[in-house]
């Protein structure tokens, strides 16, 4: 489950977003106050911090601004609606977003999402082997820098294989990992995917990444002449 920081002195408000994102499956922790929503912020507990500016003891662009000395946990900002200076601080600070009030559920509900998501994105790695990097968030691939296009299942097949560089995997793993188990339909369905990144990058550029080891299936890896 994934936990989330309110950090909001209005107990109706408080209680009111605590209630709704309980019920969609997110677990709530609220402070009442700046100081101790920072120090339950950093304890690295939270995936996401929803932060008030007006606040007793540290207003909410102070607890933002020394959360941001160690964190880049995701926080978004629940302003008045006439704060544009609010808003405007607090994205320079490295507000992830803010929510103006009074707010819908279900707006906070869709900028809780995104900034989830936008967190989670980030922290897919960059995979590479020698000339050939994926960027898994972007669904991008290239060669020396040049793009390469690929289809969803093209993609699917060669991030199994630069996962496990130099790893033969048979043709049967990569079928279920990429089509499936209950994939029904051509058996050398692999094979001939593997012949499409072989002309689109092997072939194209002038490389040997892709290997068949025969009887077994394949692997990926850069010859050392
Ligand atoms: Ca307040």
């Amino acid at each position: 489950m994934q936990k989330i920081l309110l950090i909001e002195d209005e107990e109706k408000i408080a209680r009111f977003v605590e209630l709704e994102l309980t019920h969609e499956g997110y677990e709530v922790n609220k402070a009442m106050d700046g100081r101790t929503g920072l120090e339950m912020a950093e304890s690295g507990e939270y995936e996401l911090v929803l932060l008030d500016i007006m606040l007793p003891e540290l207003n909410g662009l102070e607890v933002l601004r020394r959360l941001r000395k160690t964190s880049s946990l995701p926080v978004i900002m629940l302003t008045a609606r006439d704060a544009v200076m609010d808003k405007v601080t607090g994205l320079d600070m490295g507000a992830d977003d803010y929510i103006t009030k009074p707010f819908s559920i279900e707006e906070l509900l869709a900028r809780i999402r995104l900034a989830l998501r936008k967190k989670q994105s980030s922290a897919l790695p960059l995979l590479t082997l020698g000339p050939l990097s994926m960027d898994i968030a972007r669904h991008q691939v290239t060669v020396g820098g040049e793009t390469v296009d690929l289809t969803g299942r093209e993609f699917s097949l060669l991030q199994i294989l630069m996962e496990n560089p130099g790893i033969v995997l048979s043709r049967d793993t990569l079928m279920e990992r990429v089509w499936g188990y209950d994939y029904v339909g051509e058996t050398n369905i692999v094979d001939v995917y593997i012949r499409y990144l072989r002309s689109k990058i092997d072939d194209r550029f002038n490389l040997k990444l892709i290997h068949t080891v025969r009887g077994v299936g394949y692997t990926l890896k850069q010859e050392t002449p």
